[in-house]
């Protein structure tokens, strides 16, 4: 059967280069099969990493099965050192990776802006009245690139771009700046950007009603008998983490971290499908999908309970009942699902494992500590150094006056690393002065990961590595793992694209994020000049054929 498949595919290929005739006398399936896209799929699952989609990747029998079947890069690579939600995100759709994005991190530091603590969140408009770190304007504005949405309304304003995620900066990023529906989850309800326009979905106000019902009563999940032989408790800050607990009647938090929060972000994505009536027009639709629940779960309660296995089973379910609401559609579609990270596990557990070298950060390592050494050898007012995270980018204060300024970033330095715990330290000037690196993206030194999300607009004038298997938590009483380091756990991510009725294949060699837009421009003949992006298409074709050579 795979045979005459391959053989009738071949044959459409050859029919489009030269006869419509040949064409017409293949069946409808087959046309379908190479039928450019009219809706264009993006799913990302936030901390989806290449190592649980290889763990679970047995274990799934819906979406996730069937998105197998399609083209299948299990070492994709979010191939920067800032490995966190905001600038992974701003590469799936732009083409571009942080660097040229401008999306450095979820936060940076800002210190010519007039608030307090001086950072600035990735998806807000900073010069937006009352906007603030905590209570901001959610805008695109600082995304410096132009999304896959913004490239098809520019060349075809009839395409609509919808994008729907639990986190508003997943939703933002890849959406771009010219999207027609925005929908996302603001911690009492799925909400849009105060500059939408247009009526209200339903199906915004039925996912609403349905999620504070959902809150309002007490919840005790069930465990998937396929995720038993992973619950077992693990000790960590007091609690436990490892098995299933309930939600208590009214948590709007816990909600975030039950399979119902992504369920209800699908049926958004499915409902906008039907109501927008998606690809009805000769011009395609992007829709982009934020699944965010992962993330939430894996910082919770780590990627390797039962937690876990009962959230990857709940976004194989979602998947495919995106997938089923596509085929009933009965337009050509195309779907890609990767993740805007990757992520480890908590030390405490990955210690039982094998992994003797897991730790927590050194609370030391904290900037405000280093700072104060600093300010008093140095007899300058604290703070020194200002940073949104323990690692990463550390801006020096911009009061050190300007003769001091190179002493007390090499001090700064020095200090980083003469600490166990950290790998290395990158300089502002250092990174400036490298090229963007090329080739492929795991045999990238450290300074080329960090290279590729430095703007040097944005970055720190110091950015720090720590060790491999350092948590940069050290208080785990909230969240007792995470990411964003520029290791490997956190920058490799499953990429899978699914055309029905085409054929697929497997390959092991890595391609990066910033390839899904070329290569989704190529299916539907968008030109996209090579200078402006990072990322090259890739042959979706298993053989002879060349998807990038439309
Ligand atoms: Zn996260």
């Amino acid at each position: 059967m795979k045979v005459v498949e391959r053989n009738n595919l071949q044959v459409m290929k050859y029919s489009c280069l030269v006869s419509i005739l040949i064409a017409a006398t293949t069946t409808a399936s087959h046309a379908e099969s190479v039928a450019q896209p009219r809706i264009i799929v993006v799913i990302s699952v936030d901390q989806f990493s290449a190592d649980l989609f290889a763990e679970y990747r047995s274990l799934f029998n819906s979406g996730l099965r069937r998105l197998q079947s399609g083209v299948v890069f299990a070492n994709g690579y979010q191939s920067h050192a800032a490995t966190e939600t905001c600038p992974g995100h701003s590469t799936i759709l732009t083409g571009t990776r942080p660097a040229r994005t401008g999306i450095v991190a979820n936060e940076w530091v800002d210190q010519s802006i007039d608030r307090p603590d001086k950072r600035v969140y990735c998806a807000e408009d900073p010069t937006a009245p009352g906007s603030s770190t905590t209570n901001y304007t959610v805008s695109a504005g600082l995304l410096k690139a132009r999304t896959l949405g913004d490239r098809l309304k520019a060349s075809n304003p009839q395409s609509r771009v919808i994008s729907v995620a639990g986190k508003d900066r997943a939703a933002v990023m890849m959406g771009g700046h010219s999207m027609d529906q925005v929908w996302y989850w603001s911690g009492t309800s799925f909400v849009t950007m105060s500059a939408a326009k247009g009526p209200t979905p339903k199906i915004i106000q039925t996912t609403n009603a349905a999620v504070t019902a959902f809150i309002a009563k007490p919840a005790s999940p069930s465990l998937p008998s396929a995720c038993q032989t992973r619950s077992a408790p693990v000790s960590v800050a007091g609690r436990e983490v490892g098995v299933l607990q309930a939600a208590k009647a009214g948590d709007a938090g816990a909600f975030r971290i039950s399979l119902a929060f992504d369920r209800a972000v699908t049926d958004i994505g499915i409902g906008l499908i039907h109501e927008l009536q998606l690809g009805n027009t000769s011009a395609p639709d992007v829709l982009a999908i934020g699944l965010s629940a992962t993330d939430y779960v894996g910082h919770t309660f780590g990627t390797e309970g039962a937690e876990m296995c009962a959230q990857l089973l709940g976004v194989d379910d979602n998947v495919g009942r995106i997938l089923q609401a596509l085929d009933a559609t009965h337009i050509p579609y195309v779907v890609v699902l990767t993740a805007d990270h990757g992520g480890t596990d908590l030390p405490e557990r990955n210690q039982m494992r094998g992994i003797e070298d897991a730790a927590r950060i050194d609370p030391a390592l904290a900037p405000s500590k280093l700072g104060q050494q600093l300010a008093a050898e140095f007899a300058l007012n604290s703070p020194v150094l200002l940073a949104a995270q323990p690692f990463g980018d550390i801006w020096l204060a911009r009061d050190i006056p300007g003769s001091m300024r190179s002493r007390v970033l090499e001090a700064a330095r020095t200090k980083y690393l003469s600490h166990p715990q950290v790998a290395a330290v990158f300089t502002a000037a250092e990174l400036r002065r490298m090229p963007m690196p090329s080739g492929s993206p795991d045999e990238w030194t450290l300074a080329e990961r960090f290279r590729a999300s430095f703007d040097p607009e944005r970055s720190g004038d110091l950015l720090v590595a720590l060790k491999l298997h350092i948590t940069p938590i050290a208080d785990a009483r909230y969240a007792v793992a995470t990411h964003g380091s520029p290791w490997n756990y956190d920058r490799r991510v499953p990429i899978l694209f699914y055309r029905p009725g085409s054929i697929g294949f497997e390959h092991p060699l890595p391609i990066e994020t910033v390839d899904i837009l070329p290569t989704l421009a190529a299916l539907i003949g968008l030109s996209i000049p090579a200078a402006e992006i990072d990322g090259h298409c890739i042959d979706l074709d298993p053989g002879a054929g060349n998807t990038c050579n439309r």
